[in-house]
């Protein structure tokens, strides 16, 4: 059984962290992430993680620190830089943010004039790292080469700490220092602060589309927490596993014996929806029907969760201590089946609880019910802030800790710069 206690609690003792780093006169190379959603002409479309990304360029740069940063963007070819992956926008984005030029360096990872150059004070933002060859093969090689660049080295990218490359992983290996910066703190400080030490009771929403990945995430879950609610296809798959019939509904029957052990091993914690919003095709414009669970036909499709189940689930989360959720409820795209999810938008919001959210389609549907700064944490890593529900370490985080844990088993010296 995955166990989240120990490894968070060891977590927040050993990783150092870049405001206890003495940065001034140092290179500091900061693996952001800045992977923005853009349009077909390359304009950014939402540049929230641009702006989270600028606490740690920020406070290395006023304490003294010359800084580079990179990030991935996109899914670019190893070796190859094309148009659509370069970072060119993102450097005018951030110039703007920062009110200074931010100049972009391309095949960096071995220096050159830019880097001899480097001063305290400056900030240099290097070409999307996922054009490296042996990036995303997590290749001790590049990474001992870009390890040379710097004296520190800071991941402030929580977004992809899930995925072991050369930028989130090795790298924090061969750099003479590694820290977290504050975005990567500030993530796992708050899943810490939800799941290591919540207070009870301890509510997981977990809903959505993909029921197949999300089923290791309940499981995971179901040990830890007091109350877990279903929604969308996973509590189609529920609805089946208890015996109840779901029509033409999103579901992966396949994995309803999975849902029928979670229901089984905890009796009472997983409530499985009494009702449901039923139409006859996907579409906006489909008629909606609110139907009991045991009202529904062979050509019904759920669309959304019923009236009763939302009254359930209101009275819940206003109970509730801490609440972790991840996964929309109902097609919240569709008006006729957004209902749902906006109840529970608005009830999390409403809640004295201590409340997290993730997952891209969560925090669209957040954002649309105007709620978004009434969520106790809004987690930017979609990936990464799954895995972390399913109880997985996180190989960027975990690399930072081994560092942490050899700095502070080595005897203090008198460290000069
Ligand atoms: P996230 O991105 O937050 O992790 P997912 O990608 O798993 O969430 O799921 C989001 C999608 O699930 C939304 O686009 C929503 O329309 C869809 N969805 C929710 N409930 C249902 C349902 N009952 N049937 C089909 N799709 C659903
Ligand atoms: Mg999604």
């Amino acid at each position: 059984m995955p166990d989240f206690e120990s490894p968070l609690r060891e977590m927040a003792m050993t990783m150092l962290r870049l405001c206890d780093v003495d940065v001034h006169g140092k290179r500091v190379f900061i693996r952001a992430d800045l992977n923005v959603p853009q349009d077909d002409a390359g304009r950014i479309t939402d540049d929230t993680r641009i702006r989270a990304s600028l606490a740690a360029i920020r406070d290395a740069l006023a304490r003294g620190a010359a800084v580079m940063v990179t990030s991935h963007l996109g899914r670019p070819v190893e070796g190859k830089l094309t148009d659509a992956d370069t970072l060119a926008p993102i450097a005018t984005r951030l110039g703007e943010l920062l009110g200074r030029e931010v100049r972009l360096i391309r095949d960096w990872v071995d220096g050159g004039p830019w880097h001899a150059s480097l001063a305290s004070g400056d900030l240099v933002l290097l070409e999307n790292c996922r054009v490296n060859p042996g990036e995303k093969k997590d290749s001790a090689e590049l990474a001992q080469r870009m390890a040379h660049l710097c004296d520190v080295y800071c991941n402030d990218a929580f977004g992809t700490a899930h995925r072991a490359e050369a930028t989130t992983h090795a790298m924090a290996r061969y750099a003479p220092l590694a820290c977290a910066g504050p975005l990567l703190a500030a993530e796992l400080d708050a899943l810490g602060k939800a799941l290591d030490r919540p207070r009870r009771p301890l509510m997981a929403i977990v809903a959505g589309a993909k029921v197949s990945t999300k089923i290791t995430i309940l499981r995971a879950l179901a040990a830890k927490v007091d109350t877990l609610i279903v929604g969308g296809g996973i509590a189609n798959t529920f609805i089946l596993a208890a015996g109840g019939r779901i029509g033409k509904s999103l579901a992966e029957p396949d994995l309803a014996g999975e849902a029928k052990a979670i229901l089984d091993m905890y009796p009472g914690k997983v409530p499985v929806p009494v009702d449901a919003v039923c139409a006859q095709r996907f579409a906006a414009d489909a008629p909606a029907e609110a139907k009991a669970i045991g009202d529904i036909g062979p050509d019904d499709m759920i669309l959304d969760i019923g009236p009763r189940t939302t009254a359930a689930l209101e009275a819940l989360v206003a109970r509730a201590g801490t609440i972790v959720w991840n996964g929309p409820v109902g097609v919240f795209e569709f008006d006729a089946f957004a209902e749902g999810t906006k109840r529970l938008a608005l009830a999390v919001a409403a809640s004295p609880a201590f409340s997290i959210a993730g997952g891209g389609d969560t925090l669209a549907a957040i954002a649309k019910f105007g709620v978004t700064e009434r969520i106790g944490y809004i987690s930017t890593g979609g990936g990464a802030f799954l895995e972390f529900l399913e109880g997985r370490k996180l190989p960027a985080v975990e690399v930072l800790e081994e560092r942490g844990r050899e700095a502070a088993a080595r005897p203090p010296t008198g460290e000069s710069p």
